[in-house]
């Protein structure tokens, strides 16, 4: 099957990562995919503003998902609508499992993701990039987080969605979060109906996407962390 912008079904859209674009975040990155591009910064862990909300056994993570007005063909409205609240739980849920929170009680991280641009699978583009902030920010983490959206275009699994294969009648998106080493999803969902096959055809492409994006991030994370001149090891 001929994509429309002629990828075959496995093929992601050329990406871009890059770790520590926000002065004044703790941790910061950017992560690109096709004309969709996400800009993350994390701030914390600090003290938890309103106090009663804080855990004593662990850190509180909040996240803020907003895409701009002008980030759409047709002007978004600007400021929360229901889908940005949505959208900042479901990316929020799919980086918390990744996150050793139990390391800092009592404190608040926030994640604050902007989308500047959009053409289709900006909650994948939003954990990917703060999976990468969260990194820079310093914060623990077990693995990793990327993400990306798969599904089924024309009874054909394909891997990495745009916006115009998204408005094909019938097609089912399918965003994946998945953390690589551990080998478990952290985001799973499905906006349509498709056949088992197609299902398992379509994971599978998801989750090979999530390892490309995967070697990504180590190299956008490596770039800035570099020590005069020498990589910092790969412990894999
Ligand atoms: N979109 C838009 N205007 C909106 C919301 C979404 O043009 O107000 C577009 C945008 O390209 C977005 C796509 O629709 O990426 C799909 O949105 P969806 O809610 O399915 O989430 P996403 O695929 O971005 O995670």
């Amino acid at each position: 099957m001929k994509r429309p912008d002629g990828r075959k079904p496995e093929d992601l859209r050329p990406m871009e990562a890059k770790v520590g674009v926000i002065e004044n975040a703790t941790g910061s990155a950017m992560f690109r995919i096709g004309n969709t591009i996400a800009i993350a910064g994390v701030y914390g862990p600090r003290e938890m503003h309103p106090k009663r909300l804080e855990d004593p056994e662990k850190s509180v993570i909040k996240c803020y998902y907003d895409m701009y007005s002008f980030s759409v063909p047709e002007r978004k409205r600007p400021g929360p609508d229901r889908r940005s609240i949505e959208l900042s739980m479901v990316i929020r849920n799919a980086l918390e499992p990744a996150i050793l929170t139990k390391e800092f009680p009592k404190s608040g991280i926030d994640i604050f993701v902007s989308i500047i641009q959009a053409d289709a699978g900006t909650r994948c583009a939003a954990i990917t990039a703060a999976s990468m902030a969260l990194a820079d920010a310093g914060i623990p983490m077990k693995d990793l987080v990327c993400a990306v959206a798969c599904g089924n275009v024309r009874d054909t699994a394909v891997a990495d969605l745009n916006k115009e294969e998204e408005d094909v009648e019938l097609t089912t998106d399918i965003p994946i979060a998945y953390m690589p080493r551990a080998k478990k999803i952290t985001l799973l969902q499905a906006d349509g109906d498709l056949t088992a096959e197609r299902f398992k055809e379509a994971l599978k492409l998801g989750i090979q996407g999530c390892e490309q994006i995967y070697e990504l991030q180590k190299k956008a994370l490596r770039e800035k962390y570099q020590v005069s001149g020498e990589m910092i090891e790969d412990k894999d």
